[in-house]
């Protein structure tokens, strides 16, 4: 049997069947342009990929489409899976660890949805489609936020108001905590060595940083919503909260549009007007200088947290890049590290720069950090939970 993990955004869904025995993707696809005048359902049955492009006006007729390619293509859901994994960003203070999914459950993540307003609601959404299509298998949510929901007080705390910040929830979550649990345990494994001091750098889209010891995160660069700490593809990460005041006297935006600004047209592409990371690398090697100023301020950002989270350790053990940034970039790698070698951190040049699907080390054999790439997989993460959860709750 397999599982079925779901991952749904506001215009699109994605999904991947997910063989737990052996880690590899039966199926997975897109739905995308959910709403628009034209959509597309692209599907990909072990490397054989099709689609078909025509308009899917919600995210139910989205995720029936996609159910009736994988029929015609030889996979009957209702047959081989036996469980559904949702992705959902925000489990607020409730939910820290994969739940079942009822009725009340699914009301109580629609409620955190004032926390996270543009993930929460397409996350029920696709939850509601997909209990609909598949009623008879279990479905269990999978949160972001929660392998960060134990963080140490003095990290997830912000200063101000603690009444204000109690009655409205503020404090500092942490999301992409699946993917920092998936590979922060992959290091361990793939080096044979447990109890490491971590810092993991996840560099996608969105990107984020946290440092972990003996399997603990004890800090992480987002914060209340995924809009803290790095810079990433649209959204600004670290700013001077002023920024938003001023930007509300001075220039009478309101608050939509000041969180469009900072969500959407911040980061990379505010900088200079590409947040594809492959499309921003050519515009540097062509000699744009906003592309460079871009790079330049991605990258300090990425050092300063590296270095506040190395003294936050007292003793660190490995680096490790992951996600399409992360795993890619040679150059963000290479310069993220550079000139540290006071601090026991030396990249290897060669290893650095050679590709590969794989976990990696490539730091030199005499760095006492050892750095390491290492590909992200949050929908086996959330496979792997939801097969947990379901196989102990049969069992009890
Ligand atoms: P993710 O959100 O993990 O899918 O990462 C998406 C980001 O990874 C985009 O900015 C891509 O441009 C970037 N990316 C993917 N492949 C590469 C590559 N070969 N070199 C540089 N960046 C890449």
């Amino acid at each position: 049997m397999s599982i079925l993990v779901v991952n749904s955004g506001s215009s699109s869904i994605k999904f991947q069947v997910v063989n737990t025995e052996n880690g590899t993707a039966v199926a997975s696809g897109l739905v995308e342009q959910i709403g628009e005048s034209e959509g597309r359902v692209v599907l990909d049955l072990s490397g054989d990929e099709s689609e078909k492009k025509l308009e899917i006006p919600d995210h139910a007729k989205g995720l029936q489409i996609a159910f009736d390619m994988l029929a015609d293509a030889g996979v009957d859901l209702g047959d081989s899976v036996s469980a559904v994994g949702h992705r959902v960003v925000h489990g607020g203070e409730v939910f820290y660890r994969p739940t079942l999914v009822d009725d009340k459950v699914l009301k109580k993540i629609d409620e955190l949805s004032s926390l996270a307003p543009l993930h929460n609601p397409p996350n029920v959404l696709g939850i509601e489609v997909a209990r609909t299509q598949l009623p008879d298998v279990p479905h269990v949510a999978v949160f972001d936020t929660a392998f960060f929901h134990g963080l140490p007080a003095a990290a997830a705390t912000y200063a101000i108001d603690r009444d204000i910040a109690r009655q409205h929830g503020i404090r500092r979550y942490g999301f992409h905590g699946t993917s920092h649990e998936y590979v922060s345990q992959q290091v361990e494994q793939f080096l044979g060595r447990d109890g490491l001091n971590q810092i993991v750098l996840h560099l996608g889209n969105g990107a984020s940083a946290s440092a972990i010891r003996a399997g603990s995160p004890i800090d992480t660069s987002m914060g209340l919503t995924p809009l803290e700490g790095l810079v990433m593809g649209t959204r600004s990460g670290d700013i001077d909260p002023g920024v938003v005041m001023h930007l509300r006297r001075s220039a009478d935006m309101d608050v939509d549009a000041i969180d469009e600004l900072l969500n959407r047209r911040s980061g990379l592409k505010g900088l200079s007007g590409i947040n594809d990371f492959r499309a921003l690398q050519k515009r540097i090697d062509d000699g744009d200088s906003d592309a460079s100023l871009a790079y330049d301020v991605y990258v300090h950002r990425l050092r300063k947290y590296i270095g506040a989270y190395m003294l936050e350790l007292g003793h660190l053990d490995t680096i490790t890049f992951t996600a399409g940034v992360g795993e890619n970039a040679a150059s963000v790698r290479a310069d993220a590290l550079a000139n540290l070698s006071g601090f026991g951190i030396e990249v290897d040049e060669e290893r650095n720069a050679q590709r590969s699907k794989h976990a990696r080390v490539i730091s030199t054999d005499a760095s006492a950090v050892t750095v390491l790439v290492v590909p992200t997989n949050e929908e086996l993460a959330i496979a792997r939970a939801t097969d947990a959860l379901v196989r102990t709750a049969n069992e009890a």
